[in-house]
């Protein structure tokens, strides 16, 4: 098991709490302080950049983007649990270096080409920036130590062994790709971020005629094997290099479909769907098709009164003394690091299906777009009496319809589990009552903490006879300085 625990959750639901109809604001932590002082910094750089002056972080939330502050975001930090179980391996002994040595290949003259159009050999986007204009501020927002640390974090064996025996997950691919040999035949696939190239051979199988698998990390050097020793030579070509600085000499050809698998933690949390969206502008012919081409993050209310127990109760009395000055601790790690753990379907209390908090179409959204948080209102019903400790929080990602993914907590589980957001304190709940909450997931804004995802939610607890009003006038109501959001931050 990669991270979190196996918790068999149960509700026991009895809350001391009182009752609260009243508009429930939690407040935030001291991150937000050095946070904020990073962004801005780093934001009023990129708006000097362009000749613009940075907005306030403070501005409200949504609809209104704080783009300067957000072109800030997405910088690098290796800080995932994978990382950090695969950089303890590293640290007691690597067994291979990461490292670009790109594939050699013909010479082509891009700028003869209908498909490569920039200096780069790929395709100029977004409007208001250029993807160069958007790389330089990704890799000023990265150190390269930290990408060096992630991708070696890849280069060992243990985490592919995780990810390919997690069924759910490449059984979906799998389905997804074959879904699609139609469509794959005799066609040219890019397989972005190709780990052991298991994707790629999924794509080759299915009846591509060539696949280029790109990853930075020296998992690549068994990739190459692997693809010998199962006959693909002739097909899979192995790309050895960060995506972003593939040019059109290693892919002289544009791709009719993007595969990838990059989702983290809580959808968003290592920050690779950039580099995808990047390779798609780049390398892939107009109406390609993007693997998996939606990506939906949800949430749901959570009951866990063993949690709450275990990490706050538990203090109030150890063997007769009074611990509990340490439940603040407990809260504080919550937002900090938030569990990342299997939750009971039966802790759900609201919809079990979720509410949709943001869907990226992957297939069109902008790279631009995901320089910026991302939002959603969600109206969460009690289905009954209970006591809301927190916010369980998915992800699913479907292709095009022939094959589905979901992490929720009533699915297969998968190697990501679910990521729970406690609150600072519960609140009681009966049926029918509604928690009105703007969810807001902002990709990580300091400096070598780009991989890093906080998570933003103010919210409000209303009565069943308020719940649609609510819900209806959320925006404005919802108030939108930080200070009294809650937050946490998936690393
Ligand atoms: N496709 C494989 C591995 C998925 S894990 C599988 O399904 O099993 C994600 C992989 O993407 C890792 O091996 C990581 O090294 C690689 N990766 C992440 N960002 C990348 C980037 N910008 N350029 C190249 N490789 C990247």
């Amino acid at each position: 098991m990669l991270v979190g625990t196996d918790e068999n959750k149960s509700t026991r639901g009895s809350s001391q709490e009182p009752r609260n109809d009243a508009r429930v604001f939690t407040k935030t932590c001291a991150l937000m302080a050095s946070q904020a002082a990073h962004t801005g910094a780093l934001a009023s750089r990129a708006a000097a950049s362009r000749g613009t002056s940075a907005p306030s972080r403070r501005a409200s939330l949504a609809p209104a983007r704080r783009r300067a502050a957000v072109l800030a975001a997405r910088a690098a930090r290796p800080a995932d649990r994978r990382f950090r179980r695969s950089a303890a391996a590293a640290a007691s002994g690597r067994d291979g270096a990461s490292g670009a040595e790109l594939a050699d290949s013909d010479d082509y003259e891009y700028e003869d080409s209908e498909f490569f159009d920039d200096e780069d050999g790929g395709w100029s986007v977004d409007g208001e920036l250029s993807v160069e204009e958007l790389n330089a501020i990704n890799d000023a927002r990265s150190d390269a130590n930290a990408d060096g640390t992630y991708f070696d974090s890849y280069s060992h064996i243990g985490i592919h062994r995780e990810m390919i025996g997690d069924a759910a997950r490449t059984g979906a691919y799998l389905k997804a790709l074959e879904g699609h040999a139609d469509a794959l035949k005799g066609k040219v696939v890019l397989d972005v971020g190709c780990g052991t190239g298991i994707l790629s051979m999924f794509a080759a199988r299915a009846g591509a005629r060539k696949v280029y698998a790109v990853d930075a990390s020296g998992i690549t050097r068994h990739t190459r094997r692997l693809v010998k020793e199962n006959g693909f030579e002739d097909v899979i070509e192995v790309i050895t290099a960060r995506m972003e600085d593939v040019t059109a000499k290693d892919i002289p050809e544009p791709v009719d479909c993007v595969v990838s698998e990059w989702m983290g933690y809580a959808l968003f949390f290592e920050s690779m769907l950039p580099s995808v969206v990047h390779a798609r502008d780049k390398f892939m012919r107009p109406g390609g098709l993007v693997l998996p081409n939606v990506a939906d993050v949800r949430v749901a209310l959570l009951e866990d009164q063993n949690r709450y127990d275990d990490g706050v109760s538990f203090w109030d009395d150890v063997y007769g003394f009074d611990f509990s000055s340490l439940a603040s601790q407990t809260k504080r790690d919550w937002s900090s690091d938030p569990p990342v753990a299997t939750v009971d379907p039966n802790c759900i209390v609201s919809d079990k299906e979720g509410a949709l908090v943001v869907r990226v179409d992957c297939a069109s959204v902008p790279l631009g777009d995901l320089y910026e948080p991302m939002a959603g209102t969600v109206e969460l019903v009690a289905e009954k009496d209970c006591v809301a400790h927190g916010l369980c929080l998915w992800f699913d990602v479907d292709f095009y319809g022939r094959a589905f993914l979901s992490t929720s907590p009533s699915s297969t589980k998968t190697h990501w589990y679910q990521t729970v957001l406690m609150f600072e304190a519960p609140h009681a709940m009966r049926a029918g009552d509604a928690l009105v909450a703007n969810v807001e997931l902002e990709p990580g804004s300091d400096p070598g903490a780009k991989r890093q995802l906080n998570v933003y939610a103010n919210y409000d607890v209303v009565t069943a006879e308020n719940a649609r009003r609510k819900a209806r006038d959320a925006d404005e109501t919802l108030p939108d300085d930080r200070e009294h959001f809650a937050q946490w931050t998936v690393q």
